[in-house]
Protein backbone atom coordinates (compact mmCIF):
# COMPACT_ATOMS: atom_id res chain seq x y z
CA UNK A 1 0.00 0.00 0.00
CA UNK A 2 0.89 3.59 -0.70
CA UNK A 3 -0.06 7.08 -0.11
CA UNK A 4 0.67 9.82 -2.07
CA UNK A 5 0.19 13.14 -1.73
CA UNK A 6 -0.07 16.06 -4.85
CA UNK A 7 0.12 19.87 -4.52
CA UNK A 8 -2.76 20.53 -7.54
CA UNK A 9 -2.15 24.67 -6.97
CA UNK A 10 -2.64 27.68 -4.63
CA UNK A 11 -6.11 29.94 -3.86
CA UNK A 12 -5.61 33.02 -1.87
CA UNK A 13 -8.47 32.54 0.90
CA UNK A 14 -9.87 35.25 2.85
CA UNK A 15 -8.32 35.13 6.20
CA UNK A 16 -11.98 35.14 7.96
CA UNK A 17 -13.03 32.19 6.14
CA UNK A 18 -9.98 30.63 7.30
CA UNK A 19 -10.08 31.62 11.19
CA UNK A 20 -13.53 32.84 11.40
CA UNK A 21 -14.68 36.16 12.40
CA UNK A 22 -16.23 37.57 9.07
CA UNK A 23 -14.57 38.63 5.38
CA UNK A 24 -11.71 40.68 6.50
CA UNK A 25 -10.49 41.61 2.64
CA UNK A 26 -7.46 39.94 3.54
CA UNK A 27 -6.15 36.78 1.35
CA UNK A 28 -3.52 34.01 2.45
CA UNK A 29 -2.51 31.61 -0.01
CA UNK A 30 -3.16 27.72 0.83
CA UNK A 31 -2.25 24.95 -1.39
CA UNK A 32 -5.24 22.75 -2.87
CA UNK A 33 -4.01 19.46 -1.99
CA UNK A 34 -5.00 15.96 -3.39
CA UNK A 35 -4.28 12.29 -2.34
CA UNK A 36 -3.41 9.16 -4.12
CA UNK A 37 -3.88 5.81 -1.98
CA UNK A 38 -2.81 2.64 -3.94
CA UNK A 39 -4.13 -0.53 -2.05
CA UNK A 40 -4.79 -3.68 -3.48
CA UNK A 41 -8.25 -3.93 -4.50
CA UNK A 42 -7.31 -0.21 -6.23
CA UNK A 43 -5.89 2.96 -6.56
CA UNK A 44 -8.00 5.29 -5.20
CA UNK A 45 -7.89 9.21 -5.48
CA UNK A 46 -8.98 11.43 -2.22
CA UNK A 47 -10.42 15.23 -3.88
CA UNK A 48 -9.64 16.32 -7.12
CA UNK A 49 -9.04 20.05 -6.76
CA UNK A 50 -9.89 22.49 -9.00
CA UNK A 51 -11.38 22.14 -12.65
CA UNK A 52 -9.04 23.38 -15.34
CA UNK A 53 -10.44 25.52 -16.68
CA UNK A 54 -10.30 27.89 -12.99
CA UNK A 55 -6.19 27.76 -14.63
CA UNK A 56 -7.41 30.45 -17.88
CA UNK A 57 -10.73 31.66 -16.43
CA UNK A 58 -11.42 31.68 -13.47
CA UNK A 59 -14.30 34.21 -12.98
CA UNK A 60 -16.33 32.59 -16.33
CA UNK A 61 -15.97 29.29 -13.99
CA UNK A 62 -16.49 30.49 -10.34
CA UNK A 63 -18.24 33.45 -10.76
CA UNK A 64 -17.00 36.47 -8.16
CA UNK A 65 -15.90 34.23 -5.46
CA UNK A 66 -12.76 34.04 -7.87
CA UNK A 67 -11.95 37.71 -7.22
CA UNK A 68 -12.98 38.23 -3.55
CA UNK A 69 -12.79 35.68 -1.18
CA UNK A 70 -11.31 32.70 -2.95
CA UNK A 71 -8.63 33.58 -5.89
CA UNK A 72 -7.24 30.75 -7.61
CA UNK A 73 -3.49 30.54 -8.85
CA UNK A 74 -3.23 27.65 -10.93
CA UNK A 75 -1.36 26.57 -13.97
CA UNK A 76 -2.23 23.33 -16.12
CA UNK A 77 1.35 21.87 -15.18
CA UNK A 78 -0.19 21.52 -12.03
CA UNK A 79 -3.40 19.83 -12.30
CA UNK A 80 -4.37 15.86 -11.03
CA UNK A 81 -3.62 14.67 -14.39
CA UNK A 82 -0.53 16.52 -14.30
CA UNK A 83 0.92 15.61 -11.32
CA UNK A 84 -0.58 11.79 -12.23
CA UNK A 85 1.73 11.91 -15.37
CA UNK A 86 4.25 13.30 -12.53
CA UNK A 87 4.04 10.26 -10.81
CA UNK A 88 4.29 7.53 -13.43
CA UNK A 89 0.38 6.85 -12.66
CA UNK A 90 -1.94 6.45 -15.40
CA UNK A 91 -4.80 8.06 -14.99
CA UNK A 92 -7.09 5.09 -16.60
CA UNK A 93 -6.30 2.91 -13.87
CA UNK A 94 -8.16 4.96 -11.02
CA UNK A 95 -10.86 3.12 -9.49
CA UNK A 96 -12.77 5.12 -7.22
CA UNK A 97 -12.71 9.19 -6.58
CA UNK A 98 -13.87 10.37 -3.16
CA UNK A 99 -14.12 13.72 -2.20
CA UNK A 100 -14.07 15.05 1.21
CA UNK A 101 -16.67 17.31 0.20
CA UNK A 102 -18.21 19.08 -3.54
CA UNK A 103 -16.82 22.23 -2.72
CA UNK A 104 -15.07 23.97 -6.40
CA UNK A 105 -11.80 23.79 -5.24
CA UNK A 106 -11.92 19.37 -4.08
CA UNK A 107 -14.15 17.83 -6.80
CA UNK A 108 -13.03 19.87 -9.79
CA UNK A 109 -11.45 17.15 -12.08
CA UNK A 110 -14.12 14.56 -11.27
CA UNK A 111 -15.20 14.12 -14.58
CA UNK A 112 -11.47 13.67 -15.87
CA UNK A 113 -11.48 10.04 -14.75
CA UNK A 114 -14.01 8.46 -16.96
CA UNK A 115 -13.04 5.10 -16.16
CA UNK A 116 -13.45 5.77 -12.27
CA UNK A 117 -16.66 5.51 -10.12
CA UNK A 118 -17.10 9.03 -8.10
CA UNK A 119 -18.28 7.59 -4.47
CA UNK A 120 -20.46 10.38 -3.51
CA UNK A 121 -21.76 10.79 0.05
CA UNK A 122 -25.56 11.12 -0.27
CA UNK A 123 -26.43 13.99 1.87
CA UNK A 124 -23.56 16.02 0.55
CA UNK A 125 -24.79 15.43 -3.39
CA UNK A 126 -27.72 16.74 -2.31
CA UNK A 127 -27.06 19.23 -0.34
CA UNK A 128 -24.64 20.19 -3.24
CA UNK A 129 -26.86 19.92 -6.33
CA UNK A 130 -29.44 22.37 -3.99
CA UNK A 131 -27.10 25.62 -4.44
CA UNK A 132 -25.04 24.62 -7.59
CA UNK A 133 -26.08 27.40 -9.86
CA UNK A 134 -26.04 30.11 -7.06
CA UNK A 135 -22.87 31.04 -7.76
CA UNK A 136 -22.50 31.98 -4.19
CA UNK A 137 -22.14 28.86 -2.40
CA UNK A 138 -18.89 27.40 -3.15
CA UNK A 139 -20.41 24.51 -5.64
CA UNK A 140 -20.33 24.47 -9.20
CA UNK A 141 -22.39 22.43 -11.36
CA UNK A 142 -19.98 21.04 -13.82
CA UNK A 143 -17.50 19.83 -11.23
CA UNK A 144 -19.92 17.10 -10.19
CA UNK A 145 -23.17 16.89 -11.46
CA UNK A 146 -24.62 15.85 -14.86
CA UNK A 147 -23.15 12.97 -17.57
CA UNK A 148 -19.79 11.75 -18.22
CA UNK A 149 -18.78 10.71 -14.88
CA UNK A 150 -20.09 6.88 -12.85
CA UNK A 151 -21.65 7.92 -9.71
CA UNK A 152 -22.31 5.74 -6.92
CA UNK A 153 -24.27 7.34 -3.63
CA UNK A 154 -23.26 6.50 0.01
CA UNK A 155 -25.04 6.50 2.76
CA UNK A 156 -23.98 6.26 6.52
CA UNK A 157 -23.72 8.20 9.61
CA UNK A 158 -20.47 7.80 11.56
CA UNK A 159 -18.00 5.82 8.93
CA UNK A 160 -18.03 3.77 6.27
CA UNK A 161 -15.16 1.21 5.53
CA UNK A 162 -13.97 1.33 1.49
CA UNK A 163 -12.97 -2.19 1.01
CA UNK A 164 -14.14 -3.83 4.20
CA UNK A 165 -10.55 -4.84 5.57
CA UNK A 166 -10.18 -1.53 7.63
CA UNK A 167 -7.14 0.02 5.63
CA UNK A 168 -10.00 3.18 3.73
CA UNK A 169 -12.26 4.60 6.20
CA UNK A 170 -14.55 7.38 5.86
CA UNK A 171 -15.01 9.29 8.98
CA UNK A 172 -18.43 11.54 8.97
CA UNK A 173 -17.00 15.25 9.92
CA UNK A 174 -19.88 16.85 9.11
CA UNK A 175 -20.36 21.09 10.05
CA UNK A 176 -17.75 22.45 7.40
CA UNK A 177 -20.57 21.51 4.83
CA UNK A 178 -23.57 19.09 6.10
CA UNK A 179 -21.89 16.08 4.01
CA UNK A 180 -18.41 16.44 5.12
CA UNK A 181 -16.18 13.56 5.62
CA UNK A 182 -12.50 12.90 6.28
CA UNK A 183 -10.64 9.83 5.55
CA UNK A 184 -8.36 7.50 7.28
CA UNK A 185 -5.51 5.60 5.53
CA UNK A 186 -4.27 2.59 8.02
CA UNK A 187 -1.49 0.54 6.95
CA UNK A 188 -0.79 -2.77 7.41
CA UNK A 189 1.83 -1.90 10.79
CA UNK A 190 -0.84 -0.06 12.10
CA UNK A 191 0.71 3.74 10.75
CA UNK A 192 -2.48 5.93 10.29
CA UNK A 193 -3.19 8.86 8.46
CA UNK A 194 -6.28 10.64 8.29
CA UNK A 195 -6.85 13.69 5.85
CA UNK A 196 -8.93 16.29 7.06
CA UNK A 197 -10.53 18.13 3.82
CA UNK A 198 -11.66 21.12 5.55
CA UNK A 199 -12.89 20.68 8.87
CA UNK A 200 -9.87 21.61 9.85
CA UNK A 201 -8.22 24.63 7.78
CA UNK A 202 -5.22 24.92 9.86
CA UNK A 203 -2.28 23.51 12.34
CA UNK A 204 -3.75 26.10 14.85
CA UNK A 205 -7.04 24.58 14.68
CA UNK A 206 -6.18 21.11 15.54
CA UNK A 207 -4.03 22.17 18.05
CA UNK A 208 -6.91 24.42 19.97
CA UNK A 209 -9.78 21.89 18.78
CA UNK A 210 -11.38 24.97 16.54
CA UNK A 211 -13.39 24.19 13.84
CA UNK A 212 -12.59 25.95 10.74
CA UNK A 213 -13.76 29.70 10.02
CA UNK A 214 -16.55 28.66 7.29
CA UNK A 215 -19.11 26.47 8.73
CA UNK A 216 -22.74 25.49 7.41
CA UNK A 217 -23.28 23.91 11.56
CA UNK A 218 -20.88 25.14 13.83
CA UNK A 219 -21.78 23.13 16.97
CA UNK A 220 -21.03 20.01 14.46
CA UNK A 221 -17.87 21.31 12.91
CA UNK A 222 -16.64 21.30 16.50
CA UNK A 223 -17.65 17.86 17.61
CA UNK A 224 -15.99 17.11 14.46
CA UNK A 225 -12.69 19.27 15.20
CA UNK A 226 -12.89 17.46 18.51
CA UNK A 227 -12.81 13.88 16.75
CA UNK A 228 -10.35 14.76 14.40
CA UNK A 229 -7.97 15.93 17.63
CA UNK A 230 -8.91 12.88 19.47
CA UNK A 231 -6.92 10.81 16.38
CA UNK A 232 -4.58 12.76 16.37
CA UNK A 233 -3.80 11.89 20.18
CA UNK A 234 -4.41 8.34 19.22
CA UNK A 235 -1.45 8.54 16.94
CA UNK A 236 -2.97 9.40 13.62
CA UNK A 237 -0.68 11.49 11.55
CA UNK A 238 -3.15 14.35 10.66
CA UNK A 239 -2.72 16.06 7.33
CA UNK A 240 -4.63 19.01 7.14
CA UNK A 241 -5.32 19.98 3.43
CA UNK A 242 -5.06 23.63 3.01
CA UNK A 243 -2.05 24.57 5.85
CA UNK A 244 1.23 25.50 3.83
CA UNK A 245 3.35 24.25 7.05
CA UNK A 246 2.89 21.10 5.99
CA UNK A 247 3.53 21.37 2.26
CA UNK A 248 5.47 23.97 1.22
CA UNK A 249 8.66 22.12 2.09
CA UNK A 250 7.81 18.97 0.47
CA UNK A 251 7.61 19.10 -3.52
CA UNK A 252 4.29 19.00 -5.55
CA UNK A 253 4.40 14.72 -5.46
CA UNK A 254 5.61 12.86 -2.49
CA UNK A 255 5.83 9.66 -1.28
CA UNK A 256 4.22 10.16 2.27
CA UNK A 257 4.39 6.44 3.05
CA UNK A 258 4.78 2.72 1.75
CA UNK A 259 4.46 -0.42 2.84
CA UNK A 260 4.30 -4.20 2.14
CA UNK A 261 1.51 -6.24 3.58
CA UNK A 262 4.20 -7.85 5.66
CA UNK A 263 5.36 -4.57 7.24
CA UNK A 264 6.75 -1.25 7.27
CA UNK A 265 8.72 -0.77 4.28
ZN1 LIG B 1 -14.71 23.62 1.64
Amino acid sequence: MKLLSACCGHIGVDTGLLEGGGIRGELRRVPSMCFVIEHPEGLVVWDTSMHPCVCTDPIGYWGKLATTVTVPDYEESETLLARLEQAGIEASRIRFIINSHLHNDHCGMNRFFPKATVLARRSEYEHATGLMDTGKHGYVRDDFFGDGQSLELIEYDDSFDVFGDGALVLISTVGHTPGHQSLQVTFPSGRRFVMTGDALYTAGQLAARKPPGLTFDKKEAQASADRLADLGEEGATILIHHEPSLWETRPAVTLLWEEGAAGAA
